[in-house]
């Protein structure tokens, strides 16, 4: 696995901050040297200038409060003042107000979830990332593929449950590509046509691209035209070259996933992102990763083409993966802080979902105060997440609402496009 090559690398790192940027942000912690025995942090990435000792020092929580008050857009530099400061109660109350200022007027108490179901149709991956449980080699016990009937019988009777849409991604497959899902995608339109497909990974796309030698916007179009209704945020992980190169070199770059969402907002389809963090990142590469995103999201926009839905922060599940034991696992302070801070810098987003699947349910509870106003939904399978160790999957969406409205907050139950259900 690519992440067992270096032996023994040591980085000068502090809580995922790196010591140079603490120290540019004023703080007096102590320089610490963290073992890694196999681990190659991102040192400074290229895709943004760091910060500097002048730039930091201008830079104040008030300052912030103030920015985020008349509704200014936060620079990096404001970003990474805020990674490093420990004052959560303003972060959180910052986060609120960005939060309860994207509601529409009456819904700022809203926290929205849906009833959805999760199809991994296939889990045989070429790939290797070092923090994936799921992917199987083709010959390897519990590799799977199902078939088109089964996929779509089992989409027929999640609808049947209830759901409202079917988000569907699996393993790198080169005998479940293009035409495999092509025609999954008919199936399940022709029999169950009201249910919402959220499908592929923007990987997966570019797999598909390059098995068909087709282009990203001639693979969109066919799965569109198949039935294809939007696009989860999947394989983004953390968009530094470094981190990418350590943990999932097989991936696309980060200029690739952009590009294919940029495609498919072209076309009207929505999608969303996400970030997984845990994976070896500094909080550097977290912020740069939300601006990367928050560009896209402009660049869609200036187009008046359909964008980005929602931010999904994620947190590493390291049971049996390759990375477990080998970097410094996420912390709950560090989801927190990944979801208030995505909602102060991503200021075009609409929403940013605490995914109680990946973040369990208590965090996922405190993250609502925090500037996350989505949940996720009952999701009746969850193979990929499972894998690697997380909560019980299949909780009722009365257990749902009960976590929701003990935060304090209304749940609403919402379809894919965060239209309100009524049933
Ligand atoms: S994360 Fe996705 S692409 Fe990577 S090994 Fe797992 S299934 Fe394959």
């Amino acid at each position: 696995m690519p992440i067992c090559r270096k032996k023994n690398h040591q980085v000068n790192f502090l809580n995922g901050f790196p010591y140079q940027e603490l120290r540019a942000n004023g703080s007096n912690h102590k320089k610490l040297t963290y073992n890694f025995r196999s681990y190659k942090l991102s040192k400074t990435h290229k895709l943004m200038p760091p910060i500097t000792e002048k730039t930091a020092s201008k830079i104040s929580l008030e300052g912030i409060k103030e920015k985020v008050e008349s509704n200014i857009r936060l620079t990096r530099e404001d970003g990474l003042v805020l990674f490093a400061s420990n004052d959560i109660p303003l972060i959180a109350s910052l986060a609120t107000l960005v939060r309860r200022r994207k509601a529409k007027p009456g819904n700022e108490n809203f926290v929205w979830w849906n009833t959805n179901l999760h199809l991994n149709p296939t889990n045989i991956c070429i790939a290797n990332c070092s923090f994936c449980a799921f992917a199987r080699k083709p010959k390897e016990e519990g590799a799977y593929t199902m078939s088109i009937e089964e996929a779509t019988e089992r989409a027929i009777n999640g609808y049947k449950l209830g759901a409202t849409e079917v988000h569907i991604v699996g393993g790198l497959n080169p005998k479940a590509a293009l035409p495999y899902y092509s025609e999954l995608l008919k199936s399940i339109k022709k029999e169950v046509p009201a249910l919402h497909i959220k499908a592929f990974t923007a990987v997966e796309i570019a797999f598909f691209a390059k098995l068909t030698k087709l282009d990203y916007m001639q693979v969109l179009k066919t799965l569109k035209d198949a039935g294809l209704d939007s696009m989860p945020g999947g394989g983004a992980e953390i968009f530094a070259k470094s981190v990418r190169d350590e943990t999932c070199p097989d991936k696309i770059a980060a200029e690739e996933w952009l590009e294919i969402h940029g495609i498919a907002h072209s076309l009207g389809l929505r999608s969303n992102a996400t970030m997984l963090a845990g994976i070896g990142e500094n909080q550097a590469d977290r912020l740069d990763h939300m601006l990367l995103l928050r560009d896209q999201q402009d660049k869609s926009h200036q187009n008046n083409n359909a964008g980005f839905q929602t931010f999904i922060p994620l947190s590493c599940h390291y049971e049996e993966t390759d990375i477990a034991n080998l970097v410094e696992p996420i912390t709950g302070m560090d989801q927190i802080k990944n979801i208030a801070i995505s909602r102060l810098m991503l200021d075009n987003f609409d929403h940013v979902k605490a995914y109680w699947i990946q973040l369990g349910q208590k965090i996922a509870q405190i993250a609502l105060h925090f500037g996350a106003d989505d949940v996720d939904g009952t999701v009746v399978d969850e193979k990929i997440t499972n894998a690697a160790g997380a909560e019980k999957k299949g909780t009722q969406s009365e257990i749902l609402q009960k976590l929701i409205r003990d935060a304090g907050y209304e749940p609403v139950e919402r379809d894919t496009l965060y239209n309100i259900i009524q049933r």
